[in-house]
């Protein structure tokens, strides 16, 4: 939950627009993202949530962590990163679906292609305030990720040199990708941004973490048998 722009506090009104339209019967699925940092309470949230939304299939939760996204204030943050912030999360996700609170993303991120980020998508483009042409959502200063301009008349002038960097991975040389059990979600694109900078393979952490994945899973499933499953959106939701 965001402060406004005026710094006002926004977590009453997004919850009481949920409890709105929780009382409706529209037909929606609403993903509920909970970013997490070391001293959020998790259990406790967790049980607000249950009470809240628990039994209404149509609301969904997730986890993630507070990150360092870059900006002057980054180093003051408290995160949890790497396998602790991912223990946490996994933890979480299977608290959230004892509590009755179904953790759709995990389904999708395993479907076929679920776990491609938009960014190594071709037709997924980011447009700046500015016409700027971005590929990816994070790397807003990096020179690579500004691919181009949108012209007044709609025209799209695009740098096709840095747009190939986010659309062809390595994937289709890449040995380890083309044995990857995982492969099916990901062909190697799951952050392409970590293979540009970095070069080294962006393996997802449901990858990582594939027997807790489907534990979760196993749990949801004998909680919602064949009610949770549907996919709501296909690609990488980090
Ligand atoms: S999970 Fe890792 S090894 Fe497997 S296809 Fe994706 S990037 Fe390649």
């Amino acid at each position: 939950f965001y402060l406004t722009v005026t710094g006002g506090k926004s977590f009453n009104t997004i919850i009481n627009n949920l409890r709105e339209l929780k009382n409706t019967d529209i037909n929606f699925k609403i993903n509920i993202r909970n970013n997490f940092h070391p001293k959020t309470d998790i259990d406790n949230f967790i049980k607000f949530l249950q009470k809240e939304f628990s039994g209404d299939l149509r609301f969904n939760v997730y986890f993630r962590p507070v990150g360092q996204w870059g900006g002057e204030n980054d180093e003051n943050l408290e995160v949890c990163k790497g396998k602790e912030a991912n223990k946490i999360m996994l933890e979480a996700d299977m608290k959230a679906v004892k509590q009755g609170l179904p953790i759709v993303t995990l389904n999708e991120f395993l479907q076929p292609l679920g776990s491609i980020c938009y960014a190594a998508k071709p037709h997924s483009l980011v447009i700046g305030a500015d016409g700027t042409l971005y590929k990816c959502t994070v790397a807003l200063e990096s020179d690579f990720n500004k691919i181009g301009k949108i012209n007044k008349n709609g025209d799209l002038d695009i740098d096709y040199d840095k747009y190939a960097l986010w659309i062809l991975n390595e994937a289709e040389e890449d040995d380890v990708c083309q044995k990857c059990f995982f492969r099916p979600s990901c062909h190697g694109s799951a952050c392409p941004l970590v293979r540009i900078e970095s070069g080294t393979r962006p393996c997802p952490k449901e990858k990582e973490s594939i027997k807790e994945v489907l534990k979760i899973l196993w749990e949801q499933h004998k909680k919602f048998p064949g009610k949770a499953a549907e996919p709501m959106t296909v690609g990488n939701m980090d």
